[in-house]
């Protein structure tokens, strides 16, 4: 029984040894950010959840996160 679990083992080192020498990462440099360094943030006038720039629905100066938002207009205060 033991048996099994070595070959299983085995094979799963002997699996990723082979897929890391594939995908061999260049050394001292950072590691990359999935997000793109364009990729801004803005602030919902409405309920104040960040969502990227691009996916905002925009109303003049105001920045929100969807249509709704964008009609119900910035909030007022707590509680509004
Ligand atoms: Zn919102």
């Amino acid at each position: 029984m033991f048996r099994l679990l070595l070959l299983a083992l085995l094979a799963i080192v002997v699996y990723r040894l082979v897929r890391g020498a594939r995908s061999a990462r260049p050394v001292g440099g950072p590691p990359r950010h999935r997000a793109l360094p364009e990729q801004r943030m803005v602030r919902c006038d409405h309920c104040g959840v960040f969502v990227p720039e691009r996916e905002a629905v925009t109303d003049g100066e105001h920045r929100y996160c969807s249509p709704p938002h964008r009609d119900a207009g910035p909030s007022r205060g707590r509680g509004g």
